[in-house]
């Protein structure tokens, strides 16, 4: 419950901190302890036309700011963000729960972001040939799209929105951030370091808000594109309505990971891998693995393994020194979760590690649970559970284990653990998949490529960050050009 002293967070508007003018808010609590931190206000649609405003006002000093000088701008910030990366993963473990090595991952991420997006001096540059016809020339150049907004989710409070700021407003846009209501906080750190740049006023805002923000940012006529991510429900909302009010969309939605693991694994190692990927952040990330496919004898030689190994991870605030797994967001959370692991042992499946009840008292804790499936004719294997239970299922061979992955209607991550070229390579080739380990638990994004899933994981065409950031944040304009005074042109450009 918050009282009186809570701090209500603020908007970030045309250059400054701006109270949102509703008495409609949310308290946002530490899920370790309960504890409330601050109540974010739900923002009325009023309050984005006027960041929309702001943006909008912002575009002609931003476009006239050189290329090499908003990359100059860039490098303040990742300084800035540098100086208070500790503040930063503090922030995340607190409204988040993630541990804070986990939290200092993210933070570390976030700002290899912004050192990214310091290239575009180089990656907006655009093409050139000459003589298209004689004494035509023909080039493409790259120019902003406009105002840009992201909507974004609450398991990266820190990187996520970063998969797209410091590209977006590289490019010369304008950008409108909706952090999630649940974890709004690291943002307001961000937001303190963007204000310290002295960029124009309204190039960045921030509307802390729901879903009424996010239908706004839809239908918006003064926002020209859209990045979200979220759950693959809401991301079908918004590329659908977005798309319909005619703007370049991105909508990166939920996931169900596959982790395939072949007899010749090195299976310590793939233990390991196994064990972070399905149970780091408590399983609330969109690339956690969350069913094991074992291949033949894999089966045997890495159940026992790994469940005694999940067995020893410690569950506790992820603050503390020596704590594996933190908790879930929310209480909501941990009952949705905590569902899913009620009806399969109400089914008869094979729990061989039930978290229900682990972590100490007063935060929202589900331990490392396992449960081993008989076929894919189960929640656990069709739904993304966004929490720490690990399905196990075993197939006869590789060809079964590719098929029980391309079933499912999400692509977001596949891994394949093995020492087999020949099998990493077919699974490389064949899935469906946006994002595929080798030996690795967690392809984790790199902000130099592209990152995103495919079918339900994704709608859209340009992926977040890397090469595909400048596609998606300008639009190109091909100019065709003679002199008339150089001489003759081409017949084909007589008019
Ligand atoms: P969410 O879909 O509930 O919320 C995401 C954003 O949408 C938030 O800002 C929220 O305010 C807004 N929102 C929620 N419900 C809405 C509605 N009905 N109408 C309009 N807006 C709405 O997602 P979440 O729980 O915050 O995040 C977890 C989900 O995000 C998981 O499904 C996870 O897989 C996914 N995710 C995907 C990626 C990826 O790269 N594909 C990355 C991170 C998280």
């Amino acid at each position: 419950m918050s009282t009186t002293s809570t701090r209500v967070l603020d908007n970030y508007v045309g250059g400054a901190w701006t109270p949102s003018a509703v008495t409609e808010r949310l308290d946002v609590t530490n899920p370790a302890t309960g504890d409330v931190l601050a109540s974010v206000p739900l923002s009325s649609a009023a309050e984005l036309d006027a960041a929309v405003a702001a943006a909008r006002g912002a575009l002609p000093a931003w476009r006239a700011v050189s290329v090499p000088d908003r990359a100059r701008l860039l490098f303040g910030l990742r300084e800035r963000l540098a100086a208070r990366a500790d503040e930063l993963a503090r922030s995340v473990t607190t409204e988040m729960g993630k541990t804070l090595p986990d939290a200092r991952a993210e933070v570390a991420r976030m700002i290899e972001m912004v050192e990214t997006a310091c290239a575009v001096p180089q990656t907006m540059q655009g093409r050139i040939i000459e003589d298209v016809a004689r004494n035509v020339d023909c080039e493409t150049v790259r120019q902003p799209v406009g105002v840009c907004a992201a909507i974004v989710p609450f398991n990266f409070p820190a990187m996520v929105p970063f998969w797209f700021l410091p590209f977006a407003i590289a490019c010369g846009n304008a950008f409108v951030l909706k952090p999630s209501e649940q974890v709004p906080l690291t943002q307001q750190i961000a937001f303190e370091a963007l204000d310290e740049l002295g960029l124009p006023p309204g190039v960045v805002n921030l509307v802390n808000g729901g879903r009424e923000i996010v239908e706004a940012i839809c239908d918006h006529p003064g926002i020209d594109a859209v990045s979200f991510v979220g759950s693959a429900p809401v991301a079908r909302l918004v590329y659908e309505r977005a798309a319909k009010a005619g703007k370049r969309v991105q909508a990166l939605g939920g996931a169900k990971n596959h982790m395939i693991v072949m007899p010749d694994a090195v299976v310590d190692r793939t233990v390991e891998g196994i064990l972070g990927s399905a149970f780091g952040a408590a399983g609330q990330r969109c690339m956690a693995g969350s069913v094991v496919v074992t291949v033949g004898d894999a089966h045997e030689a890495l159940r026992d393994r790994l469940v005694s190994a999940a067995r020893e991870l410690r569950v506790g605030d992820g603050m503390e020194e020596g704590v594996d797994v933190g908790p879930l967001v929310s209480e909501s959370a941990c009952e949705r979760v905590t569902g899913y692991v009620e009806r399969a042992a109400s089914r008869g499946a094979r729990v061989l590690l039930d978290g229900r009840g682990a972590g100490p008292e007063g935060g929202a804790f589900v331990g490392p649970t396992v449960i081993e499936l008989d076929g894919t004719d189960d929640e656990l294997w069709r739904d993304e559970v966004f929490g720490p239970v690990l399905s196990l299922l075993r197939v006869d061979t590789l060809d079964d284990a590719i098929g029980v992955v391309s079933a499912s209607r999400f692509g977001n991550g596949v891994s394949i653990f093995t020492e087999s070229g020949s099998a990493a390579r077919r699974v490389r080739h064949e899935v469906e998949a946006g994002m595929v380990g080798v030996n690795i638990g967690v392809a984790a994004p790199v902000a130099f490529f592209p990152f995103s899933g495919w079918n339900d994981s994704f709608l859209g065409d340009l992926h977040a960050h890397g090469t595909d950031a400048v596609e998606f944040y300008t639009r190109k304009k091909t100019i065709t050009t003679r002199w008339l005074s150089s001489g003759e042109s081409g017949r084909f450009f007589v008019e």
